[in-house]
C-alpha cells in the first residue's frame, strides 16, 4: 500500500519532472500521498442558478443561463475585446473576452442556451462577466450535482497552467487510480462511536462531494482522524514517560515554608497558591513531572517557579532556569539572587556571553553540588554543563524554546530525568495548548495580584500625536518611564530602519532635556544589552525600542507604552507589549498609533485591545483572527501543521479526539488489540519525525 502513495508525482500523467518540481518549490509535494491530501479550500456551488436582474456587487460567484444574442468586437490593440450580450428572461448582461477572442466565436454560438459562471462585477448600471466559464445547457447534467473544488495554486504555478482546475482534473484521475488503495486507519469502534465514514468516503468527497452532507461527512472524517493522531501521539509521549520515568521524590518542604513564612514580600495570589500545590502535588508523586504553567503577563509565574525550585533545592538536589534572551536570563538572575542570597542559597548566570573562567567556576561548583540555581539561556542545555543532581529544569517563555529543546534536559541527570515546569509568555487558547503541549500537564494562573491598575488602553491616530507627546512629557515630570515601540517585523527590513531612527530623532528633537535610550536588531547585543540596563536603572527617560523588548524584560517604574504602527502587530504580541507596563502600582497607559486607513482586521486587533486586559480572551480572539501557526510564530509550525483541522473552530471534534485518544490508550496503552493493529502499522509507517500522522504514506 505504501509504495502507491509514495509514488513521486512525477509519474502522473500531464505533470512530468518539470512540472513536478514546480510543484514541489510551490506547494511542498512530492508524491502522490502528498497531492492527494491537497484539500480544496472551498467549494463553488454548481447546485444554485442567478438571474441576471437579482446580480450584487457581493456575490462571489454567479451561475446564469441565458443565450447570446449577439457579438460584438471594440477597442484596438491590447484593448481589443469581445463583448457577447448575453440575456435570460429577467434581462441582459456582457461577457467579455480580451483573449481568444477568435476561439470564442468560432465555438460559441448566439442563440443557444449556455450556463455562464463566474465573478459579476458591475460597470454603470450593466453586469459582466470577464472570461466566464463556458458550457451549453445541454452538457451540464454530469456537472449539476456538484459543488466544485477550489484548490489553492500559486502565481508561479498559473502560469505554467497548473490553475486550481488543472489541479482539479489531475487529483481527479490520480484519485480514480488511488481507490483500490486506500485503506482505512481508523478501528471499527471508533468510526463507530463517532459515526465517522470511511477513509475511501471521506477522500472521494472531500475532493468531488456529490452534497453537502456528504462533504460535511468526509470534512468530519477527516478532521476528527487528523486530531486524534496527534493526540494519540501526544498521550503516547506522555504515557511513555509517566510510565517509565521515575521521578525525584522532594518530600521535604522546609525550606519553602521558612521562606513563605519570613522573606516573601507579598502574600500569593490564590492561583499562585494553587498552582504551587499542583506542582507539589507532582513532587511527591514518584512520577516526573512535565507541567506547563499558563498565566497572563504579570500574573506572577516567576515567584511560583522560584518557590517551586525551593523545594527542589530543599531536597537536595540543583536546579537550571532557562530564559529565552541573555537580557532576560540577567534579569531574572538579578530578581532570583535577591530572594536567595539570604536563604544562603547558592546561584549564578550562564549565557553565551559567559567568560571561560566564570564558565569553568560554575561548572566546578555545579559538579561539587555547591552551586544550586543555575540561571541563563539555551546555553544551560549544551552538553558540556553538567550537573551533580538536576532536580528540576524551568523554562521561561516557553515560545522560543522547541520541543526537541524541552527534551534536550531531560538527559542532565543520569539516574533520573529531572521535573520539567515550563512557562509560556502570555495564554494560550486551550485547543492550542492541548495541540502544542498535549504531552504536558497544565495549570493556569487565572488571576492578577491584587491591587493592579488595569491599563488604560487608547488607539491614536498619527495626527494626535501633539497631544500624545504631551501625555508622555506629563508622565515623565511624574518620574515615570516611557517606552516608544517601533515594528521591525524582518530585522534586515531597511524602511522599519529608518522608521525607528525617524522617530527617535524626532523625539530628541522634541524632548531635548530627557535622556534617551534605543534598542534594536541592528545592535550588537552587548549594546542593546547596555541600553537595556540604562533603562532599567532609570538613567534614561524613553526606550525607543523595536520588538527585541518584547518579551518579559521588567521596569516597574515605566508607565506608559507607546506602539507606533500598531496596525502592524499581532494581537498576541501587542498584549505582550503592553505587559510591559502595568507593573507597579501606579496608573499605566498605552497608546497604539496607527495611520487613517485600516483594514478591517486590523481595527478588530486595536479594538479588542482597546476594550480588555484579559489575555486569555485576546488569545482566543487572536487564533481566530489569525490562525494558529501565525499566533506562535514559525518555530513551532511543526506540531501545528494541520492539513485540515483549524485550531479556531474545531475546538470540539479536538476535546472529542483527545478523550478518544485517551481512552483508547488507557485501554490498550501498546496498541496491542488485533483491533488497533491498523492504528499502529498506520503509525509505524511513519520516520518518528512527522508530527502529524494523518498524512498519508
Ligand atoms: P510574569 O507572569 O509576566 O512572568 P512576573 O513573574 O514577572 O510576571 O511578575 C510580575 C511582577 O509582579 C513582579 O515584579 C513580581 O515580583 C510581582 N508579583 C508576583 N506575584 C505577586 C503577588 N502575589 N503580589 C504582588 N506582586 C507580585
Ligand atoms: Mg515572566
Amino acid at each position: 500500500m505504501a509504495s502507491f502513495f509514495h509514488k513521486p508525482i512525477e509519474y502522473l500523467k500531464g505533470i512530468g519532472p518539470e512540472k513536478a518540481a514546480l510543484i514541489n518549490k510551490e506547494l511542498g509535494y512530492f508524491n502522490f500521498g502528498n497531492l492527494l491530501q491537497h484539500y480544496p479550500f472551498r467549494y463553488e456551488d454548481r447546485t444554485s442558478f442567478h438571474k441576471i436582474s437579482l446580480l450584487t456587487d457581493e456575490l462571489n460567484n454567479a451561475q446564469i443561463i441565458g443565450k447570446i444574442t449577439h457579438f460584438e468586437t471594440i477597442g484596438e490593440g491590447r484593448k481589443r475585446r469581445l463583448i457577447g450580450k448575453f440575456q435570460d428572461e429577467t434581462g441582459e448582461m456582457d461577457l467579455i473576452w480580451f483573449q481568444g477572442i477568435k476561439w470564442i466565436i468560432q465555438k460559441i454560438k448566439p442563440g443557444i442556451a449556455y450556463i455562464v459562471f463566474g465573478k459579476p462585477s458591475r460597470y454603470g448600471q450593466r453586469f459582466n462577466l470577464s472570461h466566464p466559464e463556458i458550457e451549453p445547457l445541454g452538457n451540464n447534467s454530469g456537472n449539476k450535482q456538484f459543488l466544485h473544488p477550489v484548490y489553492h495554486s500559486s502565481e508561479k504555478l498559473k502560469k505554467r497552467f497548473l490553475d486550481s482546475k488543472a489541479l482539479s482534473k489531475i487529483i481527479k484521475l490520480l484519485l480514480a487510480e488511488a481507490i483500490p488503495h486506500i485503506e482505512d486507519n481508523l478501528p471499527l469502534s471508533i468510526k463507530k462511536q463517532f459515526s465517522l465514514v470511511e477513509k475511501k468516503f471521506s477522500l472521494i468527497h472531500i475532493h468531488f462531494p456529490k452534497d453537502r452532507i456528504s462533504l460535511k461527512k468526509a470534512q468530519y472524517r477527516l478532521k476528527f482522524e487528523e486530531l486524534f493522531f496527534i493526540q494519540l501521539r501526544l498521550i503516547t509521549l506522555k504515557l511513555a514517560r509517566i510510565d517509565k520515568f521515575k521521578g525525584i521524590i522532594f518530600k521535604n518542604s522546609e525550606l519553602l515554608k521558612n521562606f513563605y513564612h519570613a522573606h516573601l514580600p507579598f502574600s500569593l495570589t490564590i492561583a499562585q497558591k494553587r498552582v504551587i500545590k499542583e506542582i507539589y502535588a507532582d513532587f511527591r508523586s514518584g512520577k516526573q513531572m512535565n507541567r506547563l504553567v499558563q498565566g497572563d503577563v504579570g500574573s506572577g509565574k516567576t515567584i511560583v517557579a522560584f518557590m517551586c525550585m525551593l523545594i527542589a533545592v530543599g531536597n537536595h538536589t540543583q536546579c537550571a532556569f532557562m530564559a529565552p534572551t541573555e537580557i532576560l536570563a540577567e534579569q531574572h538572575y538579578h530578581g532570583l539572587k535577591e530572594f536567595a542570597d539570604p536563604l544562603g542559597i547558592k546561584t549564578a548566570c550562564l549565557t553565551g556571553s559567559s567568560k571561560k573562567t566564570e564558565r569553568s567556576s560554575i561548572q566546578e561548583e555545579l559538579n561539587s553540588g555547591e552551586l544550586k540555581i543555575l540561571i541563563g539561556t539555551h546555553a544551560l542545555i549544551e552538553e558540556k554543563v553538567k550537573f551533580k543532581n538536576l532536580g528540576l529544569a524551568v523554562i521561561d517563555e516557553q515560545h522560543r524554546f522547541g520541543v526537541a529543546q524541552r527534551a534536550q534536559l531531560w538527559n542532565k541527570n543520569k539516574t533520573y530525568y529531572p521535573h520539567i515546569l515550563v512557562m509560556t509568555a502570555t495564554p494560550i487558547p486551550r485547543t492550542l495548548a492541548m495541540t502544542l503541549y498535549g504531552d504536558l500537564d497544565i495549570s493556569t494562573i487565572d488571576q492578577l495580584p491584587i491591587g493592579r491598575k488595569p491599563i488604560i488602553t487608547r488607539h491614536m491616530r498619527d495626527a494626535q500625536r501633539i497631544q500624545l507627546f504631551s501625555l508622555i512629557e506629563k508622565e515623565i515630570e511624574k518620574g515615570r518611564q516611557v517606552y516608544i515601540v517601533y515594528p521591525l517585523i524582518e530585522e534586515s527590513a531597511t524602511m522599519d530602519y529608518k522608521d525607528l531612527m525617524d522617530g527617535y530623532e524626532s523625539i530628541a528633537r522634541r524632548f531635548p532635556q530627557l535622556h534617551l535610550s534605543i534598542c534594536h536588531g541592528k545592535m550588537k547585543s552587548k549594546n542593546k544589552d547596555y541600553e537595556m540596563r540604562r533603562f532599567a536603572k532609570g538613567e534614561t527617560n524613553i526606550m525607543v525600542a523595536t520588538t527585541v523588548i518584547e518579551v518579559g524584560v521588567d521596569v516597574p517604574n515605566a508607565s506608559v507604552m507607546v506602539i507606533e504602527s500598531a496596525e502592524r502587530f499581532g494581537l498576541s504580541q501587542l498584549h505582550q507589549l503592553r505587559g510591559r507596563v502595568g507593573r507597579g502600582s501606579e496608573q499605566s497607559y498605552c497608546f497604539l498609533v496607527t495611520g487613517m486607513r485600516l483594514t478591517s482586521e486590523a481595527k478588530a486587533r486595536i479594538q479588542t485591545l482597546v476594550s480588555s486586559n484579559d489575555g486569555f480572551k485576546i488569545a482566543e480572539t487572536d487564533l481566530k483572527l489569525r490562525g494558529p501557526g501565525d499566533l506562535m510564530g514559525t518555530q513551532q509550525s511543526g506540531a501545528l501543521d494541520l492539513i485540515i483541522s483549524d485550531l479556531a473552530t474545531d475546538g470540539e471534534i479536538l476535546k472529542l479526539a483527545r478523550n478518544a485518544a485517551t481512552d483508547l490508550l488507557k485501554k490498550d496503552p501498546l496498541l496491542h488489540a488485533p483491533e488497533n493493529q491498523i492504528l499502529k502499522n498506520h503509525i509505524n509507517s511513519f520516520n518518528k519525525n512527522v508530527v502529524n500522522w494523518s498524512k498519508i504514506s
